[in-house]
């Protein structure tokens, strides 16, 4: 496939990685709302059993790149490869189309998505919002699809509320749910935009020990947070966007050593 051109970052700093397989591969991924370049072209690689945290100031264009990297937001320009599968383009007949919709969202199927404000359907227990997918999408049977559910809600520590619904749970238990959700799929990757954002203080912790738990267990995850306490405890690489731009790109040890550039240091002054 054709790769789009990569455009010119100032202050990059960046590092080669480990040799695991590339899961997701974004190249010069852009975006502009109504003549304001939100996302500046990025390049970002995501590799088997990585977790990489995402951190900037707010309006710096976090969720613009996580967005387009199950093309939520298609990028104006630039492509994300999802396990060698451009989301951007497909060969037809005649060369090059861009890709339809409905493969798009096949793909995309391969990406799990947990959100600041977790959609859960309200009319459903906890085990029947996790097995819902499974039988919608993959056409498991559903006494299949629950007991795997119960498997997944024992994993983010929800075993014992299964059949509660969404309104009998705490802000934490619920995003725990939309997280045994989005694994539901096995996904090749999770993407996470502020998962504790919207969450009293007092159950942000048992959401981000789910989150370290699974980044434990070998799971792929980009999370957009400001967490710095789970950022240097769970990432192995931390992103830092300002003004669009993805300006750092370190391994963790590197992005909290008093050597970091300059830009990404002021900003944890600011935000610690
Ligand atoms: P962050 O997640 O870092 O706070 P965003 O990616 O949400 O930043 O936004 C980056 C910039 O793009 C901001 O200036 C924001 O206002 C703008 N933006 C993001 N999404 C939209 C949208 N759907 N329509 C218009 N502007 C948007
Ligand atoms: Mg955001």
């Amino acid at each position: 496939a054709m790769r789009a051109p990569t455009g010119k970052v100032e202050a990059r700093v960046e590092v080669p990685r480990s040799s695991a397989e590339v899961v997701i591969e974004a190249t010069g991924v852009s975006k502009s709302f109504s003549g304001h370049m939100a996302l500046h072209p990025t390049d970002l690689e995501v590799r088997r059993g990585e977790v990489v945290v995402v951190l900037g100031p707010s309006g710096s264009g976090k969720s613009t790149l996580l967005r387009t990297l199950n093309w939520i937001e298609a990028a104006d320009d630039g492509d994300v490869w999802i396990e060698g599968k451009s989301l951007a383009w497909t060969e037809g007949r005649n060369g090059r189309r861009r890709r339809p919709e409905r493969e798009i969202d096949r793909i995309r199927q391969r990406i799990g998505m947990v959100f600041q404000n977790f959609a859960l359907f309200p009319t459903y227990t906890a085990r029947q919002n996790v097995a819902l997918g499974l039988m919608r999408l993959r056409g498991v049977k559903r006494a299949e699809a629950l007991s795997r559910a119960d498997d997944l809600l024992a994993r983010v520590s929800l075993g014992d509320k299964t059949e509660a619904f969404p309104i009998e749970l705490s802000g934490g238990q619920r995003q725990r749910v939309a997280i045994a959700r989005a694994m539901s799929m096995e996904p090749v990757a999770l993407l996470f935009d502020e998962p504790t954002s919207a969450l009293d203080p007092e159950t942000v912790g048992e959401v981000l020990t789910s989150m370290t738990d699974l980044a434990k267990a070998g799971a792929t995850m980009v999370i957009v947070t400001h967490e710095l306490g789970f950022a240097k405890k769970a990432a192995d690489r931390i992103v830092f966007m300002e003004d669009g731009h993805k300006i750092m790109d370190l391994p963790v040890d590197r992005a909290f050593a008093p050597d970091a550039p300059p830009r990404f240091r002021a900003f944890l002054e600011l935000v610690d």
